[in-house]
Parts: structure tokens; C-alpha cells; sequence
């Protein structure tokens, strides 16, 4: 059965606390979705704001292979704003709970079913697509809730939506009052679930694993309070669990990584690093036992295969790590120390992680130089030219010359500062040939003074999600963020190299 993907990003997601964005932002987002394959966008609330206005009309008509949905109470002014917005299809609401209904609209229920009937009438009479909502059905009386989407029914809506407003229900309601709905209107239905209880995305599937045809969802699960279902992992679950039926969507799985590492950065929260699927963490081992069954077969501890969600699996070297962890770490830039050698990087790291230090694999690769008196790695990346022009008036301008792999290339850019304008010229090259970005930037004083020595440490990550940490001290802070910059470029250029070498490529 194919399953309706109703994103609510840029509506419910957007009511997040701290979170407002431009209607530039909105369409960009927009954009993504539609790529992503999302059946339809809810763009946003026409009637709140001008911007909000301008945002959903440029939206909708961007040209978007998915339907634009706007949301609308059950009032003529915002029907007719979103109208105006050029909109075909609205989700309407009005709220039917009776604590709702007492403390918030001050109607009886009738007055609300009335309320809800004409809305729809007045929406269907100016040609638009209805989806209509009962607020915090969970809520509602089970048989008052039936008798609301009779009558809007037969007033011609076209979908009905059952929000879990609160994130009150359990799998087990929702599935209840799901088959109700259906039974009582023969419409296609949606659940809207909220995650107050860490249940929105089991309670979603549940709503569907019960005949509703739609869930609407949000990237990363942003929204009110605790946020939604999210998109994410309502998607994989359902194309990867099993059922009794086989459940399919529009959405292009590859891209969900990408997607939720875009929407993150663009309305500023981060994603937590256990969250399932996108979270930094959902593909990355560091335990000796897991790290040895991955590397013998990725099934024996990931329910999927990382590059299903566009994402690559990752090795954390750490006190739990084992000889194969270290080994696979190091292969990743084709380093291959003897099994003493091994050995002994082991029981270093080891040691590092008894004092409560955190090895990444700067400390990691520092530590093999010693072990195997090697020089280090490979060079791919060499800076052959660089200045940079500050002071106060003009902009930092930063001129860049790099060989790579006996090619030469010139990147030019402006920044806030000189290390920042330094930064965009080497990620113009790399973001060009390998879209390498920076991910974290920490500076250091090492000792006091101007003259002071400074460490600066990075983390890059390419578009695949490898990443590599470097870290560089010197005099200079340009310089030296300079340095690090190329050196973690350089690492994360020969992890891949390795890899597709690996992969016969
Ligand atoms: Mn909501």
C-alpha cells in the first residue's frame, strides 16, 4: 500500500519554539522537500503574517511536483487569505475536545460542528481541496468525534485529519478511532501525532497499520512542545519493519540524510545525537564486539545499511574499541601496523580512555606515528599559495593556491574575519571537487600573551558524511587554522580514495 508523506515542516515545524524563518528560508526548504518526495507540503498559516503570506504564495507557485496545503481555522478571513495566496488545498481545524471547546473557544459542541460545516461549505464554494482537522480528537468524546466528521462530510470535505494534538494517545486509541473515522466517512485519513510521550512516530503507524492512508510528518520531528512524527524515521520504519502489508512512499530514502542535516542548519536546532536514522550517532560503533561483527557483516549490529539513508557508517577509536576497531580505523587511511604494533596502539588508546579522554582520530593517528615511527600520511593536499588582506573598512578578502593530486587550483573569497575569509576560499576548491564542508572549528590558547601559542582543531565532513578531525598549533591563528583546515581536507580526501579503491572503483 502506498503511504501518504504530508510534510508540516514549515508549519507545525516553524511553531517550534525559537524557530521563525524568512520566506526565502521557507522556499528553499520547500524545495527540498519536493525533491526528497514528499506527496504534500504544508507551507505555512496565509492569515498570521504578511511574510507568511508572501512565503506560501512563492511557494505555491514554485512549480513543486508536490500539492502546497496552507492551514487555515474555521473562519472566512482565513480561507479567503489563503485564497489569496494561490492556494488549492487547506487544512482546516477547529478544536472539539470539550476542554477545548470551554476554555479556549467558549462554544458548545454544536456551535462548533456548525462552525465546522460552514467553513468547509464556504471552502468547497472557492474551489479549494479540504483536509479538515478535529483538534485534539484524542481528546474528544469517541462518539461526538464520529458525529464532527459525519458532518463535515457531507459538507464535501475530501480528507479528514485525526490530530493526537497533545501526543495523548496510545497505538492502541489511535487505531481505534482511525477505523471509526473511516467507517463513519469512506474518506481518505490522515493522523497527526505528537511525540509528548516519545510515541508520535509508533502512534503514526499504528493510524496506518489501521487503514488511514496519510501521516503528517516533520523533518527531524520539529514542532510544537516535543515535536512530531518525524519524517525520517516514520518513513524507514515502515519500509523496513515488517507488517502484514507492504507499505511504500514517495520519499527518495538516499536523500534523508541530506535533508535533515539542510533543515537542521536552516532553522538552527540540532539534531540530538542518538536520534534514530539522522543522528550522529545511529550508524557509528566503538564497542570492540560491535565494531568486529560490523566489519565481518554490517547485519550482525545495523538493522540497515547506512547508505539506504545516504549516510556512511563510522568507527569510534575509545577504551571500548578492540584490535579490529583500530585496525579498521587505520585501514581507512591506509595505514597497517603490524599485529604488535596493534597492539600497542590499543593499550595507548586505552590508557587515554582510563583518564576520561576523548580520542578522535588526530589523537589516534598521532599516537601510530610514535608506535610505528612512520612519518604519517600520504599527502594529496599541499597549499602552494596563500595571503590574506584585513583591516578596518574592508572586507577580509583570503587568495588561496592548492595542488591536489598534481592539479593545481586557486579559490578566492571574503569573510568576517581573516580566518573565516581563509575557510571560504579552501571550501570554494573543496566544495567544488570534493564538497568537503567544516563542521566544528575550536581555537585554543595554549599560553597566554599576543604572542601566544594557539591549537586549532577542525572537523570536516564530506557530502557522503566521512569526516575526519585535525588539529594544528602555531603563532599565527590564520596560518594555523589554515594548516588544519588542509590537513583534515587531506584526510578525509584519502579516506575516500581508500575506500573507493576498496570498493574497486
Ligand atoms: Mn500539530
Amino acid at each position: 500500500m502506498k503511504v501518504r508523506i504530508f510534510d508540516t515542516t514549515l508549519r507545525d515545524g516553524e511553531q517550534t519554539p525559537g524557530i521563525a524563518l524568512t520566506p526565502d528560508q521557507k522556499l528553499a526548504i520547500a524545495q527540498k522537500l519536493d525533491e526528497l518526495g514528499v506527496d504534500a507540503i504544508e507551507a505555512g498559516f496565509p492569515i498570521i503574517s504578511d511574510g507568511e503570506k508572501k512565503a506560501v504564495k512563492e511557494i505555491a507557485h514554485a512549480g513543486l511536483r508536490a500539492e502546497v496545503c496552507g492551514l487555515a481555522r474555521t473562519e472566512k478571513k482565513d480561507i479567503d487569505a489563503a485564497v489569496d495566496s494561490g492556494l488549492k488545498y487547506i487544512h482546516t481545524f477547529i478544536a472539539t475536545s470539550d476542554i477545548h471547546l470551554k476554555y479556549k473557544l467558549n462554544l458548545t459542541r454544536e456551535q462548533a460542528v456548525t462552525k465546522a460545516v460552514e467553513a468547509v461549505e464556504y471552502a468547497k464554494s472557492r474551489g479549494l481541496q479540504v483536509e479538515f482537522s478535529a483538534e485534539d480528537a484524542t481528546r474528544t468524546d469517541r462518539e461526538f468525534l464520529k458525529k464532527v466528521f459525519r458532518a463535515v462530510t457531507d459538507a464535501g470535505t475530501d480528507r479528514i485529519d485525526i490530530p493526537d494534538t497533545v501526543g495523548y494517545s496510545t497505538p492502541q486509541y489511535i487505531a481505534a478511532i482511525t477505523k471509526d473515522t473511516i467507517d463513519a466517512t469512506h474518506l481518505p485519513v490522515s493522523v497527526h501525532c505528537h511525540n509528548d510521550f516519545g510515541l508520535a512516530v509508533a502512534n503514526a503507524i499504528s493510524g496506518i497499520q489501521a487503514g488511514a492512508q496519510c501521516a503528517h510528518v516533520t523533518i527531524n520531528g520539529i514542532g510544537e512542545r516535543a515535536g512530531n512524527a518525524s519524517l525520517e524515521e516514520f518513513v524507514m520504519a515502515l519500509q523496513c519493519l515488517q507488517f502484514d502489508n507492504k507499505f511504500e512512499t514517495n520519499i527518495n530514502s538516499k536523500l534523508l540524510y541530506e535533508t535533515s542535516r539542510y533543515v537542521s542548519k536552516v532553522v538552527g536546532v540540532q539534531v540530538q545525537p542518538n536520534k534514530a536514522i539522522v543522528g550522529e550517532n545511529a550508524f557509528g560503533h566503538e564497542s570492540g564486539i560491535h565494531t568486529h561483527g560490523v566489519l565481518n557483516n554490517p547485519l550482525t549490529y545495523e538493522p540497515i545499511s547506512p547508505e539506504l539513508v545516504g549516510r556512511t557508517r563510522w568507527f569510534q577509536v575509545g577504551k571500548h574499541a578492540g584490535a579490529h576497531g583500530i585496525s579498521a580505523m587505520l585501514e581507512e587511511y591506509g595505514i597497517q601496523p603490524s599485529k604488535e604494533q596493534t597492539h600497542e596502539i590499543l593499550e595507548q588508546v586505552k590508557k587515554l580512555g582510563d583518564q576520561g579522554k576523548h580520542v578522535t582520530d588526530v589523537e589516534l593517528l598521532s599516537i601510530t606515528g610514535e608506535v610505528m615511527h612512520q612519518e604519517g600520511l600520504r599527502r594529496l593536499v599541499h597549499l602552494t599559495g596563500f595571503s590574506v588582506s584585513t583591516g578596518m573598512g574592508n572586507m577580509p578578502y583570503a587568495f588561496v593556491k592548492l595542488n591536489i593530486e598534481g592539479k593545481d587550483f586557486i579559490g578566492t573569497d571574503y569573510g568576517v574575519g581573516p580566518v573565516d575569509a581563509s575557510i571560504n576560499a579552501i571550501q570554494k576548491i573543496t566544495g567544488e571537487i570534493s564538497k568537503v564542508r567544516i563542521k566544528e572549528y575550536k581555537l585554543d590558547s595554549i599560553s597566554g600573551g599576543s604572542e601566544a601559542l594557539c591549537e586549532v582543531t577542525i572537523k570536516v565532513e564530506d557530502s557522503y558524511g566521512n569526516q575526519a578531525s585535525a588539529k594544528s598549533i602555531g603563532e599565527d591563528i590564520v596560518i594555523t587554522s589554515v594548516q588544519a583546515m588542509i590537513d583534515g581536507i587531506n584526510r578525509i580526501m584519502l579516506k575516500k580514495i581508500l575506500k573507493q579503491k576498496n570498493l574497486g572503483l
